[in-house]
């Protein structure tokens, strides 16, 4: 149990919190520094879906720059961290009846580097994604969580990277968060806190606010991922609590 690493889920907003100095990118700052040294990373990206779950397999990711129209240091950046072959194998043998295949085309995408760069800004840490499965629902990224558990006890850091309230098309840039945003990421925090995962997994059952939080899903899934590979009654704590730009909420978890 000691040596059991934390899980994290990351709100990861704009690719420019990789090079803004903000409170979204310190408060992730000062959550790498407070996490034991990983031995290597596992990061479920909003920003890749598949057919069928893949893991990355490749001795060294490219850094992806899955996004457009950002000032130019933002492409310049790279995030060289070794890939890790063993590791893919191992996460393979893990989920062996869902087949995850070995992926090696992709590499690391700005849900992964862009928080990744703040977290553990040596890049010397071996990083793996873990693809969305298009074909899944909810309960089976959940379940995926679950079975990905004892890789915590290995020293791989899990991560999400998404956002648990994500509506482009609402996005304001200025004024108040809208009010169904606050209410859904506030429910969500309840749920967490009580172990409550249900009305989590069933969050398109949950009524008004929620098809306006989640109008498509592959923001909140890597959710689902880090929730399930909790343990009932860890401790859980959030950082960068709050909702940008009206519809985009940051919150971020902590478990273990
Ligand atoms: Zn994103």
């Amino acid at each position: 149990m000691t040596n059991r690493m934390p899980v994290l889920f990351i709100g990861h907003g704009s690719p420019m919190n990789a090079i803004e100095d903000n409170e979204f990118s310190r408060s992730w700052m000062a959550v790498g520094k407070a996490l034991p040294p990983p031995k290597a990373i596992l990061c479920v990206s909003a920003h890749w879906e598949t057919k069928g779950t893949q893991v990355t397999a490749m001795e060294k990711p490219r850094t992806i720059y899955d996004f457009y129209g950002f000032p130019p240091e933002l492409y310049a950046m790279t995030y060289p961290a070794p890939g890790s072959p063993e590791l893919a194998r191992r996460v393979r043998d893990l989920v062996e009846a869902d087949g995850i295949a070995p992926d090696l085309t992709w590499g690391l995408d700005h849900g992964t580097w862009s928080v990744l760069r703040r977290l553990f800004p040596e890049a010397d840490v071996p990083v793996l994604q873990l693809s969305l499965d298009v074909n899944k629902n909810a309960q089976a990224h959940y379940d995926l969580g679950r079975q990905l558990q004892p890789l915590r006890d290995e020293g791989v850091l899990i991560l999400g990277s998404g956002n648990i309230v994500h509506n482009l098309r609402m996005v304001v840039f200025e004024g108040p968060a809208y009010d169904w945003a606050l209410e859904f990421d506030g429910k969500v925090k309840q749920w967490i806190l009580n172990d409550n995962h249900e009305p989590i997994i069933q969050y398109d059952k949950q009524g008004g606010e929620s098809e306006l939080a989640i109008n498509s899903a592959e923001h909140y899934k890597p959710l689902l991922v880090v929730l399930g590979a909790k343990e009932p009654g860890e401790p859980v704590s959030f950082f960068a609590e709050k909702v940008w730009s009206g519809s985009l909420s940051m919150r971020s978890v902590r478990i273990g």
